[in-house]
């Protein structure tokens, strides 16, 4: 029987890496389905990959929320890809064995990283001191589309000849990202 892999966010595994959080309801919610993710791929026997949290290794365990307009720029861009090339190396290797397979990526949705069908937008920037920080707390929204992590890993894949499918958790319909795992 082929073995199965599935690529991950780093933080459906190791939720020390995410921005702090302080609204716990929402927070419950989300650990509840990470669980659930888990716990039915470890049941299945399905392998998972951790690709690297781009931003805590960028900017540490200390950083704020970000929206995708703050990494979309050409180092945050090139510091993913660097991030991405050895798990882009190991899929390949894993994609020569005939008895592997490759079941897709599984993203966390409204990251401005790793969002796969949602990440998140707003006018963020420049210093706090001195400006009224509501309007720009009140811009941040859940926009379709791709973190800018997923945006590169999707693209260096290509490069590569791999095609993945690519889902996102915490989407408007999570059971269908769970299907990534069937
Ligand atoms: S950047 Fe990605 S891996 Fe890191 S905390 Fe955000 S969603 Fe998780």
């Amino acid at each position: 029987m082929a073995r199965k892999i599935l690529v991950v966010s780093h933080c459906l595994l190791n939720t020390a890496a995410k921005v702090r959080r302080y609204d716990r309801g929402e927070s419950s919610a989300e650990e509840r389905l990470r669980l659930k993710t888990a716990r039915r791929a470890l049941t299945r026997g399905v392998q998972l990959l951790q690709l690297p949290c781009p931003e805590f290794l960028t900017y540490g365990g200390r950083r704020w929320g970000h929206v995708y307009e703050q990494f979309d720029h050409p180092f945050f861009r090139k510091r993913c890809r660097e991030m991405l090339e050895p798990v882009c190396e190991q899929l390949l290797c894993y994609a020569q064995d005939g008895e592997i397979d490759l079941l897709g990526v599984l993203g966390i949705d409204g990251s401005p990283s790793c969002g796969v069908k949602y990440t998140c937008r707003g006018e963020w920037g420049g210093e706090l001191s001195g400006r009224d920080l509501a309007p720009f707390v009140s811009s941040v929204r859940l926009a379709p589309g791709r973190g800018v992590l997923m945006e590169e890993f999707g693209k260096l894949l290509a490069e590569n000849g791999l095609k993945l499918r690519f889902e996102g958790l915490f989407a408007p319909e999570p059971e269908r990202a769970l299907s990534v795992l069937e």
